[in-house]
């Protein structure tokens, strides 16, 4: 089962994906991990991808699709995967499909944790993390509203998508999610 888990900078979604992944049996597959592990390795796509993170807008879909085929290409990949950060772009929902297609696999759902713009400020604000200045913070909100909605557009079109409700508790919002996906298996 290949789940993608959608949602805004800040609506929770790494979390919520480590608890469905350890319920599921999952393999998380996060862009925005894979592109940090590259920029502490120094490798030529984490200094690509260094100044487009910093600022806010998203590294090219080539290479963010090449970042996730290569990935794909690892053994873990067989349990299944839950995305997470990926994709964010039209373009790379319709890689995705492509590539799973190479193995006989699909998407089997989509999952969109639901949160208002207050909540979405408030834990960015509080999560300290190095690309969450304000000034970034509002760039990747901007790019989430104008690249990744109509990837929620393409999934909702597609059928199997399903809306949580992001705010509560974090263990409030699992148990929502984790029936989200028991619904799509
Ligand atoms: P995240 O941890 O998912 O918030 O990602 C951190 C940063 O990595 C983003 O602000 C983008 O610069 C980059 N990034 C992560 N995932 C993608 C993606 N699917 N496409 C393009 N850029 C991405």
């Amino acid at each position: 089962m290949n789940i993608v888990l959608l949602g805004a900078p800040g609506s929770g979604k790494g979390t919520q994906a480590e608890q469905l992944c350890a319920t599921f049996g999952l393999t998380h597959v996060s862009s925005g991990d894979l592109f940090r592990d590259h920029l502490g390795r120094g490798t030529e796509l984490g200094e690509l991808a260094r100044g487009y993170m910093s600022r806010g807008d998203l590294v090219p879909d080539e290479v963010t699709i090449g970042m996730i085929r290569e990935r794909l290409a690892q053994p873990d990949v067989d349990a299944g995967v839950l995305f997470d950060g990926f994709p964010r772009t039209v373009a790379q929902a319709e890689a995705l499909a492509e590539l799973l297609a190479e193995s006989g696999g699909r998407v089997d759902g989509a999952v969109l944790l639901q949160v208002a713009d207050e909540t979405i400020v408030d834990r960015l604000a509080s999560r300290g993390r190095e690309d969450d200045t304000a000034e970034t913070v509002l760039a990747r909100l901007d790019t989430f509203r104008a690249q990744t909605v109509p990837v929620i557009e393409h999934y909702r079109a597609q059928g199997r998508f399903t809306e949580v409700d992001g705010e509560g508790a974090i263990d409030e919002i699992a148990a929502r999610a984790a029936e989200a996906v028991r619904a799509l298996q």
